[in-house]
């Protein structure tokens, strides 16, 4: 499921040049995107990089200063909410408390005239699908808040929407209950087949259920991609930092071959070697990101074959049960941040506090980001 690789296939959701500013500042800068029918696709960004901003101009809260948005060609600007053929979730899930779980998913479908029989029908399915059946007469309050969000979803979903909106629709619920719920949010999307997008700031979270990702800052994009794609190759040094964790080294380029390249790194202590050609002339300082699973980290008894390496010493040492953590101090004073697998009593692969060690890693591994 790659539509987005497939240029013969039209976008659901055209986004293009769309501005909104309040009181002079830009929330949403200039922009532009391509959403595909069937993607779970999140907004990612952290507090205030506009992404709610975003979220509700599809919806129809808010009106664009300029620019233009459409589903399937219809041009979503002059319609009003209601008229358009998305539904918004909202983060405090909005639930009318006098009312039970059934009558609260039935709401909608009740003002909008739909025929008994029918609500009947549609509510049955939602609340199968969403596997609250056995909850139909409940009031909200008697409900626990991981219910409580599937009846927020179950009555999004029981209008058909063509395209679902959800504003963090997972911040209410506990660390335990945040996990379990993202591959049940996934799975519901991928039986009910509707596009979802996702506001959040939580990048695990983006990472885990989405199709791709788009990450903002200041409210521009500042990248799309899948969520190995964003990992793997962030293009600047802001989406690096933010998607997980990165070590950067900066240095003019000495060396640009066909297959690979040189920097000159004072931090690093000398020379590193780049696994391809990178697209700078030589004395451009370039900077480097390294993930710290791709660093590998040897007794000094323990020769390293890898074409950079170095030495430093343990400054300290995170116990995270399934991986272990560790700061290296080089030379230049410069800290390496290295993770390792926790892979139990194996000698040669503790370190403590203090301990001299080889620390290096593999050309390949490192990608060249921008500024
Ligand atoms: P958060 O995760 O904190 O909700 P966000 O990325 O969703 O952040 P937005 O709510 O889109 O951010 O806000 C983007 C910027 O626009 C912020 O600086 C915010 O203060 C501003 N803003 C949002 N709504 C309004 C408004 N109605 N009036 C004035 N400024 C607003």
């Amino acid at each position: 499921f790659r539509p987005w690789t497939d240029a013969s296939v039209e976008p659901q959701l055209k986004i293009e040049n769309i501005v909104k500013t309040f009181d002079g500042f830009p929330a949403v800068d200039n922009v532009s995107l391509n959403i595909y029918r069937g993607e779970f696709f999140s907004l990612l960004g952290g507090s205030g990089c506009g992404k709610t901003t975003l979220l509700r101009m599809f919806a129809g809260f808010l009106t664009p200063d300029s620019g233009h948005l459409s589903i399937d060609g219809l041009d979503l600007i002059p319609l009003p909410p209601y008229e358009r053929p998305v539904n918004m979730m909202f983060q405090s899930y909005a639930l009318f408390p006098h009312m039970s779980v059934e009558s609260n998913i039935a709401f909608g479908l009740r003002r909008d005239g739909t025929p008994k029989d029918e609500i009947a029908e549609r509510v049955a399915k939602v609340l199968d699908l969403v596997q609250l059946s056995q909850f139909a007469n409940r009031k909200p309050t008697q409900l626990s808040g991981g219910q409580r969000q599937r009846v927020a979803l179950a009555r999004s979903l029981v209008k058909r929407p063509n395209i679902l909106l959800l504003d963090e629709p997972l911040s209410a619920l506990d660390k335990k209950l945040r996990e379990a719920t993202q591959y049940e949010l996934v799975n519901i999307q991928q039986q009910v087949g509707i596009t979802f997008i996702m506001v959040t700031h939580d990048q695990e979270e983006a990472m885990t259920m989405s199709t791709r990702i788009a990450v903002m800052d200041k409210g521009k994009i500042v990248q799309v991609g899948t969520p190995a794609e964003i990992y793997e190759y962030p293009q600047n040094r802001f989406v690096a930092t933010f998607i997980g964790s990165v070590n950067l080294f900066e240095g003019p380029l000495i060396e640009n071959l066909s297959d690979h390249a040189t920097i000159d790194c004072d931090e690093w202590g000398g020379k590193i070697q780049v696994g391809r050609a990178i697209g700078y002339g030589l004395g451009h300082v370039t900077t480097l990101g390294i993930r710290p699973e791709k660093i590998r980290i040897a007794k000094m008894h323990d020769p390293m074959a890898l074409a950079n390496r170095a030495v430093g010493h343990v400054k300290d040492v995170a116990y995270l049960g399934n991986s272990l953590v560790y700061h290296v101090v080089l030379e230049s004073g410069k800290i390496l941040k290295a993770t390792a697998p926790n892979l139990g009593s194996t000698p040669d692969r503790q370190f403590v506090r203090g301990e001299p060690v080889h620390i290096g890693w593999a050309p390949n591994a490192c990608v060249v980001v921008e500024p």
